[in-house]
């Protein structure tokens, strides 16, 4: 069974936004003083959740994320991995987290079936972090070693690179990545709501970013397991890989293999994109799992060609958080 749109893309891959809440601020994605968010009697139950993963599995998808806004804001999510996990035809499920609480539930997390993360980070300089983000670095770097201590593997860093703000910080998240090992990923600000809009005033083309680093290091190309578009080089003679994704530079729509359901039942086919179907009052009014099933394959048509973040970048009111970026 295979879930396929029709531009003849293959979807494989939900991102599942379990809250649109976040224990963070990052300028670029929440606006500052932020309490608009969904009511919680809103947001899907782990029962109705379960339901919608089981018949996306059913129809072909294979990878589920747990994102946010900040999943680990979600009551129990261990207990709700755990319950997707043993879902039959899910071989992936993984979590994109800030971090921030990765210390107390990274072992769950593991125990639960999540076997590896993404982590936001966008300078390892404390002061720097903390006007990104408002919260507190040394949270975060607890958080990784605490997942790593778990057998979280791979753990993927996340950096949005804006200049003038933490382009900069490059070369020191080199180091940092390369001495835990974990793997780094460059991503260009997307104009993704008013912040995101606000952000795209620091965008740098990646290109501009990987020259640079091939000054200092022998980048050779590299592949990494995982369901994204990011591509990777690896730096000669370590084992680091950096990951470039470059939605607005170089997209990658011809072989985008995701849809994303917000924490309230809402499928988006694609970030940049107002398309989206509700889940939510079907599941509430006692559909049947043929009708969900075939509910889905519908929404999946209205999937675009590809996002218009250049031509239209006031096209996307929502920001991220409330995606499931
Ligand atoms: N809170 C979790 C986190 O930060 O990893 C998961 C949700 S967050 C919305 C997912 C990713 O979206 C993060 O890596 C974040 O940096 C990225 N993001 C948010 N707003 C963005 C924007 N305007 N442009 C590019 N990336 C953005
Ligand atoms: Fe929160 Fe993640 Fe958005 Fe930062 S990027 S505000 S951590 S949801």
């Amino acid at each position: 069974m295979s879930l396929i749109d029709k531009y003849n893309r293959t979807i494989k891959y939900l991102r599942l936004s379990v809250t649109d809440r976040c224990d963070l601020r990052c300028f670029y994605c929440m606006p500052n003083g932020f309490d608009g968010y969904e009511e919680p009697e809103d947001w899907l139950n782990f029962d109705e959740i379960e339901r919608v993963i089981a018949s996306f599995t059913r129809l072909g998808v294979s990878s589920v994320r747990l994102t946010g806004g900040e999943p680990l804001v979600r009551k129990n999510l261990p207990e709700l991995a755990k319950r997707l996990a043993a879902l039959p035809g899910l071989d992936d499920l993984s979590l994109s987290t800030n971090a921030m609480q990765l210390g107390k539930h990274a072992e769950a997390l593991y125990n639960a079936g999540i076997s590896r993360i993404n982590a936001s980070l966008d300078t390892v300089d404390p002061v720097k972090f903390k006007t990104i983000t408002q919260g507190k670095l040394d949270k975060v770097v607890e958080g990784l070693l605490a997942a790593k201590a778990a057998g979280l593997n791979p753990i993927k860093i996340n950096m949005v690179i804006m200049k003038g703000v933490n382009d900069d910080d490059v070369e020191d998240m080199v180091d940092f990545c390369k001495e835990h090992e974990f793997t780094l990923r460059f991503i260009e600000t997307m104009p993704m709501g008013d912040t995101g809009r606000d952000a795209v005033d620091y965008y740098i083309d990646l290109h501009e970013i990987e020259a640079r680093l091939e000054k200092k290091y022998e980048l050779i190309p590299a592949v990494m397991a995982g369901a994204g578009p990011a591509r990777y080089v690896q730096v000669a003679g370590t084992d680091l890989k950096i990951g470039f994704i470059t939605p607005i530079s170089q997209h990658f729509c011809d072989t985008c293999n995701r849809v994303r359901m917000s924490a309230t039942g809402t499928l988006y086919m694609c970030l940049g994109d107002e398309h989206k179907y509700e889940l939510r009052p079907l599941l509430r009014n006692g559909i049947s799992d043929a009708d969900l099933d075939q509910v889905i394959r519908d929404a999946i048509n209205l999937k675009p060609l590809k996002h218009e973040f250049n031509e239209k970048p006031e096209k996307v009111v929502r920001f991220m958080s409330m995606t499931g970026g």
